[in-house]
């Protein structure tokens, strides 16, 4: 085997898949270094792919041609739109997945690939030559080389698993940690500090008696992920829902002390939107039930997931929690829950391309950069992978605006922020989250996508062909006038508040709220419909343009100071009347524009007029 690569990415969880698969999409050998051949796609924690902020970042990594959208409409054995009587903005997309089909489609996915390779090995090392990365050394002493080295490593580093006031070295249940290269990293002075997260005991649905419980369907017809999938070929499967009660939170109180996190034995912090149920039983104590589902793992399997009881406490105390709930009293457990703590490192560190400034040629995805769930690691993977492969090919870097994606808006957090708890996407994240929609992502994505080299032939064309249609449609509905006197005005006028008072056309029309766009082209008559997914898309473009082109102009306005470059060799304490917090914060993250530099905690608008003041003289 060849031991050297253009690009070499560290770990195959949802991060190392996308980065390994951009870098080879985009033309460039790669190597998959990873503890376990057998775990790539392997999903840590619940068997579901998606929610709200969630299913933007994924629809977002498929229109740049990546694997999670495929491989989850491969896998997807629950599939929902959540919010879907809202506003389409926070409309998402969410499904549960059969874990073992998911590792499966991720598998054939890598394996198309070319310039792909793969290998089991556990990097304890990171080769540097003159100040930059050039390799990585595996535990057993073999050595890779190449000039650009992505770091995904998750949970991994320094891993430690707690139940009750036991614990472990871990990098998650049944994997070893990765100790031997987080204390290198400490050694390289990376600016390291530590989080938590933790999951819930799994059930043997055979102990479960669904006939008291709740049932919980999926959307039919599934709403698929990827552009390009059609339809949902996969055999479906409901949830079910059941509640906790008095008796459950009794019991957790009475043993919170025994609990890891309240025993004392963690002291880092967990996803506060991901809350453990010690926490929600102390931090909501005067609710009185929380909703806990019971998701399928998988079609060939009985083992449930019960969302939503992640916990630290000591296992026969998981037991007793999970029998007090209706429809659980007989509750065998197949694993139990535990909490894990591990080494992250501070994003701000890195450039919004995700490159290390400490290291270059270094990149680091998902987790490791504090981070929580498969999404957000999976986008990050996507654009450290692109960008190691441009960083090592020479050409310039790429990184997403926050007015074009959520995954800019992610790396703009990270990079410019930082964070002290688990970052976890959320539409409320975006300030124009109108522009970012799930429907919208190949149009915002896909043709920079394939100028960057990752969107092939098919999906291309596929882009195309759809545009093409809605641009069509679009044209025909603009073109039919109803008149306010004929049979049509007459169907419409049912629908409408008032009677129509002057001639439309069908275009206009659709702008109403009260006419959908089937209704419209039925009451008018009008064949030839375009499918329910793409009309779904010309609908939302008809209906919020006035929104969309208020926040388009907002973004004009706030591009001004996004363009306006900050010298890399600026000295910030050459500015008179910045404070020493600020000059220090600023001196700290060298912003690259205004705009980042007014996003930092800490900088007042104050400090960015003086900033504005001094970098134009500079221009
Ligand atoms: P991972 O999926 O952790 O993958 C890391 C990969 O790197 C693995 O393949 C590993 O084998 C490999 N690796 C590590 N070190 C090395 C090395 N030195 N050499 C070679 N390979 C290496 N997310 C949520 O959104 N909500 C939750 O409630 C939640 N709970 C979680 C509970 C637990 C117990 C765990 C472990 C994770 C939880 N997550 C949760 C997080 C979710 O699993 C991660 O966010 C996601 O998997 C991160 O993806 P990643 O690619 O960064 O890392």
């Amino acid at each position: 085997m060849k031991n050297t690569f253009p690009v070499i990415v560290v770990g195959a969880g949802h991060a190392g898949i996308e980065a390994a698969a951009a870098v080879a999409r985009s033309g460039s050998r790669c190597l998959l270094l990873t503890q376990n051949i057998d775990t790539i796609g392997q999903m840590s924690c619940n068997p579901a792919i998606g929610g709200i902020g969630k299913g933007h970042l994924v629809k977002e990594i498929d229109a740049l041609g990546g694997i999670m959208g495929r491989a989850i409409d491969r896998a997807g054995i629950q599939f929902r739109v959540l919010n879907a009587r809202k506003g389409p903005a926070v409309r998402a997309t969410r499904a549960q997945a059969d874990r073992s089909l998911y590792k499966l489609a991720v598998r054939e996915l890598l394996e198309e690939l070319p310039l792909l390779q793969m290998f089991q090995g556990s990097v304890g090392d990171l080769l540097i030559e003159d100040g930059r990365v050039a390799g990585v050394r595996l535990e057993n002493g073999q050595e890779f080389r190449a000039p650009a080295v992505v770091l995904t490593t998750g949970t991994f580093l320094a891993g430690r698993i707690h139940i009750g006031d036991q614990s472990y070295p871990a990098g998650r249940a049944g994997d070893a940690p990765a100790n031997a290269l987080a204390e290198r990293l400490r050694a390289l002075e990376f600016p390291v500090a530590r989080l938590k997260t933790g999951t819930p005991p799994r059930i043997d649905g055979r102990s479960i008696d669904y006939s008291v419980l709740e049932i919980q369907p999926g959307d039919d017809p599934a709403p698929p992920f990827s552009f390009l999938t059609e339809r949902i070929e996969v055999e479906q499967r409901p949830c079910h829902i059941t509640y906790t009660n008095a008796e459950t939170h009794r019991i957790i109180a009475d043993n919170l002390q025994h609990s890891a996190m309240y025993g004392g034995h963690i002291q880092s912090k967990g996803p506060r939107y991901c809350p453990s149920i010690e926490d929600k039983i102390v931090r909501f104590a005067d609710k009185a039930s929380h909703q806990i589902f019971l998701e399928p793992e998988g079609l060939r399997t009985q083992e449930v997931y019960p969302n939503g009881i992640s916990t630290s406490l000591p296992f026969a105390v998981q037991e007793a929690l999970v029998r007090s709930m209706r429809g659980l009293e007989n509750a065998v457990l197949l694993r139990p829950g535990y909490a894990i703590e591990y080494d992250y490192l501070d994003p701000r560190a890195l450039t919004p391309e995700l490159q290390s400034q400490l290291l270059p040629g270094l990149f680091c995805a998902g987790q490791i950069n504090g981070t929580t769930g498969y999404e957000e690691a999976a986008a990050q993977g996507l654009l450290a992978g692109i960008n190691a492969a441009r960083w090592m090919r020479g050409e310039k870097g790429w990184c997403p605006a926050r007015h074009e994606a959520y995954l800019g808006v992610m790396v703009d957090d990270l990079v410019t922020r930082g964070l002290d708890e688990p970052y976890r996407m959320f539409t409320s994240r975006a300030e124009y989250r109108l522009r970012l929609r799930e429907d919208n992502a190949d149009q915002r994505l896909t043709p920079v996508g394939r100028e960057l080299g990752l969107v092939d032939e098919e999906r291309w064309q596929r882009f195309v062909a759809k545009q093409e249609a809605l641009r069509g449609e679009r044209q025909r509905l603009e073109s039919i006038r109803i008149g306010e006197d004929s049979p049509a005005a007459q169907h419409l006028a049912l629908r409408l508040p008032q009677p129509l008072r002057r001639d439309h056309n069908l275009w206009e029309l659709l702008r109403r709220p009260e006419l959908g766009y089937a209704e419209l082209l039925a009451d008018c008559g009008i064949s030839d419909p375009l499918p329910v997914s793409l009309a779904a898309v010309l609908e939302i473009d008809c209906k919020y343009a006035g929104y969309v082109q208020r926040q388009e102009e907002e973004v004009e306005r706030n591009q001004r100071w996004e363009s306006m470059e900050i010298p890399a060799d600026l000295d910030f304490g050459v500015i008179s009347g910045l404070s020493t917090e600020v000059r220090q914060r600023l001196q700290r993250q060298q912003p690259r524009s205004v705009g980042e530099a007014s996003r930092i905690p800490g900088v007042t608008p104050a400090a960015v007029s003086l900033l504005l003041i001094h970098v134009k003289r500079h221009h």
